[in-house]
């Protein structure tokens, strides 16, 4: 059985178990020790039990004394460790101690000599593998102990000396057969042909059989440790990759987050004119949808970012001073909107007498709030929505509680459990025209566990939901609240941001290098009558700054040569307008952490697109107060001469395009014409590949790629866009060649534009 069960370890578990084995050979290091122990057992038994099935044939006899010296101890030790094994591990530290000592004593009762073939064959190679617990080791010794048998017989044969495999399969005494020193073959039986296939073809055999054995382990072992080499070369490639594939997944992010931002604050900025321009309804209407669908894209973009910023450590909560009033107003204003369109009834029922002032992340909370809102007004048909804010005092903090109930759609019990994973959303049929990423609950979730709370769902399907979470907060203003929906008509008033105000005398700088959002700016502010100017760079600013006095600046974050961080630096250094606030402009949101830029100097931040009621609020905050004019004028509309020329003449640009940027506005297409033809983008290029300035260079390529879109330059635009790209970590030579044709086509674009301007000069 022991035997049988030995061979078949040998030979055929190998064959199944390899795939296993190389898994197993890196970790576990029990299964090793256990396995070729045994095998090494298994061979070793082999060559005796054939001896000993030859024995009992009749074949040939053994010598009884040394059947019991050498076979049985084997034999015993043999089970002992196969009993063993079975139910422990021999990595286990008292284990090899156990079984070590078992050895030694069973090896002392037999009292007699043991075989150097047993010590070697069987008691090494088990000594090694249990202390060291390794395969190759193991391996190695049973090379060695295999060889050495072979060389031990046929050094027995002609050295004369007397080997136990020999002497196990002779009769008699070992003295009978050895002759002045040397092995006498014919004295062992008198049947030679027998005898020689006894001594030389058997052993031989069974020797070529242990070989194989030990080969085929050589062979697990060269092969395991290639495969593992293989997978350790493949787990440092997935590891790259998937460190690669992080960080492209971040650099995506930052500059998704400019180049999607930048376009909708276009578009935004735009539609905002057609809002406060057009006087005709349906014009208006269209512009009410744009408005709706930049904003939700905004939202996405927003919360991709979010969820992306959360994940890589990079939100913060950031402790202020709020009043629940102000949050709860602003809430009140975002969600009712929507409500009324679904003819929803919007409660907030905030208990009176709940402190007004908080240190915490009112952004946040906003941010929290805002998304259960608006998720239960968007899976709301009708009834009601209702905010209650309940609070605990406990000393100094105050625990305030939100909840929100709708009489919506409710969701199923075995969902509420996946509403925080990521883009997870449900009933997608019935959903299917609610928008939304399902990301909303998962960022939810994340931001509260920064702030030590927790989102609970209570839900009923088809009934309705209601989401609470409580949030300790620590009580900076202990008055009430107060009646709040007293409060809220009283804020409506106030924060009615469409009331124009006028400041003729307030001088305004502001400075990006991106031309457009330039307009951008200059017509939002259209409204005001400010006299506002503009500059292109930091270093253009810093020249304005040292002979013109301003009200106020508006500062872009990138922008090349100087970022705007670094120019206010100068300007405070320098003592330039010290008093005048700086606000900063950025279409980074990864970076747009309000603190910083508060903590940098800045007297305030607007992000784009800019939300023209916050700059409003910004201007009316931070504008002297005797500049300011409440009740504005109106604002002209612009007259459009007829682009059909241009076009024929350039058909490399889109003129549509380029039109659809300035919202349809065709003398502000013209405007941004003449600045693109202006541009010193040839010198800038040239001086920044002299210096080998890549940083500079693709900032300034970046800006030009944008310049080129917005009029509807595609080819150039996308010519920009690749440059842009090489000029990331150096200035490969293959960019002077596309420099070069960059150059040729914007030289053409701005030729036939003097061309056609020079002809409607001389016309008139
Ligand atoms: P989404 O952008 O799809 O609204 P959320 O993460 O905010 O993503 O919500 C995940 C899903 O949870 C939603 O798609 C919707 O199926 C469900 N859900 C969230 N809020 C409500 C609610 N108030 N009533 C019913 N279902 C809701």
């Amino acid at each position: 059985m022991v035997v049988v069960w030995g061979l078949e370890n040998c030979f055929m578990q190998r064959k199944e178990k390899r795939a296993d084995d190389i898994a197993i050979y890196i970790e576990d290091k029990e299964y090793i020790a256990n396995n070729y122990v045994m095998n090494c057992f298994s061979v070793t038994m082999l060559v005796y039990a054939v001896a000993f099935i030859l024995n009992i044939l009749g074949i040939f006899v053994i010598d009884q004394s040394l059947m019991l010296q050498a076979f049985f101890p084997s034999l015993f030790i043999y089970v002992v460790v196969f009993v063993i094994t079975r139910f422990v591990s021999l990595s286990a530290t008292w284990v090899k101690y156990f079984i070590l000592s078992s050895i030694v004593l069973v090896f002392t009762i037999t009292g007699v000599f043991i075989t150097y073939h047993v010590v070697l064959v069987s008691l090494l190679p088990f000594l090694y593998a249990t202390l060291y617990s390794s395969k190759r080791i193991m391996s190695y010794v049973y090379v060695l102990t295999v060889f050495s048998t072979i060389i031990i017989v046929y050094g027995g044969y002609y050295m004369g000396l007397c080997d136990a495999n020999m002497v196990l399969l002779t009769s008699g005494s070992v003295q009978n057969y050895v002759m002045d020193g040397s092995f006498v073959l014919s004295q062992v039986n008198s049947n030679p042909l027998l005898n020689l296939m006894l001594f030389f073809v058997v052993p031989r055999c069974l020797i070529f059989v242990a070989v194989m054995s030990v080969c085929n382990s050589l062979f697990d072992i060269v092969s395991g440790s290639l495969e593992k080499a293989k997978l350790t070369a493949e787990l440092e490639k997935a590891k790259t990759e998937a460190e690669n594939a992080n960080q492209a997944k971040s650099q995506f992010l930052a500059k998704m987050s400019h180049e999607i931002r930048t376009p909708i604050n276009a578009i935004m900025g735009m539609n905002e004119m057609i809002l406060r321009e057009s006087s005709e309804s349906s014009v208006q209407e269209y512009a009410v949808d744009v408005k709706e669908s930049a904003a939700m894209l905004l939202s996405i973009v927003n919360e991709i970012l979010d969820s992306s910023k959360i994940e890589s450590g990079m939100m913060e909560i950031v402790p202020v001073e709020y009043q629940i009033g102000s949050l709860l107003n602003d809430l009140y204003n975002m969600v009712s909107i929507k409500a009324q369109e679904k003819k929803l009834e919007l409660i907030f029922d905030v208990e009176p007498e709940i402190p007004s002032g908080y240190l915490g992340d009112d952004k946040r909370i906003r941010q929290v709030l805002l998304n259960i809102l608006t998720n239960a007004v968007k899976y709301t048909e009708k009834g009601t929505v209702t905010l209650k804010v309940r609070c605990r005092k406990e000393g100094e903090n105050a625990i305030l509680l939100f909840s929100v109930r709708d009489t919506g759609i409710g969701i199923r019990q075995e969902d509420i459990g996946k509403i925080y994973d990521a883009f997870q959303r449900f009933d997608a049929s019935r959903n299917r025209n609610v928008e939304g990423s399902g990301l909303g609950m998962t960022i939810v979730q994340q931001i509260l566990a920064l702030m030590d709370s927790e989102l609970q769902i209570r839900s009923e399907y088809e009934r309705g939901s209601e989401f609470f979470f409580e949030l300790k907060q620590k009580i900076v203003d202990p008055l009430s609240v107060g009646n709040f929906r007293e409060r809220l008509h009283q804020a409506k008033r106030i924060s009615d941001y469409r009331t124009p105000f006028t400041a003729p005398d307030a001088r305004v700088l502001v400075v990006d290098d991106y031309r457009m959002n330039l307009k951008v700016f200059r017509n939002l502010l259209k409204g005001t009558k400010m006299q506002i100017i503009e500059a292109e760079s930091g270093r253009e600013c810093l020249n304005l700054l040292e002979t013109n006095a301003f009200d106020i600046i508006f500062l872009d974050h990138m922008m090349p040569g100087m970022d705007g961080i670094e120019v206010l630096h100068e300007m405070r250094e320098r003592k330039l307008c010290e008093k005048v606030p700086v606000v900063m402009l950025t279409a980074n949101a990864i970076v747009s952490d309000r603190e910083n830029y508060l903590k940098e100097g800045f007297a305030d931040f607007l992000s784009k697109p800019i939300v023209p009621a916050k700059l409003d609020k910004v201007l009316l905050r931070l504008l002297p107060q005797q500049l300011i004019i409440k009740d504005g004028g109106t604002v002209d509309a612009y007259q459009a001469p007829d682009y059909q020329e241009l076009q024929e003449r350039l058909p490399e640009i889109n003129v549509h395009a380029g039109l659809k940027t300035c919202s349809g506005d065709a003398e502000f297409y013209w405007e941004l014409l003449q600045d693109f033809s202006q541009l010193s983008i040839k010198e800038e290029l040239n001086g920044y590949w002299e210096t080998k300035d890549n940083k500079n260079y693709c900032i300034r390529i970046h800006g030009f790629k944008n310049n080129a879109y917005s009029i509807g330059a595609m080819e150039l635009g996308d010519l920009a866009y690749k440059m842009e790209k090489m000029s990331g970590e150096n200035l490969p030579d293959e960019l002077m060649s596309m420099q070069m044709s960059l150059f040729e086509q914007y030289d053409r674009i701005c030729y036939i534009y003097q061309e056609i301007t020079k002809e409607k000069r001389n016309a008139l």
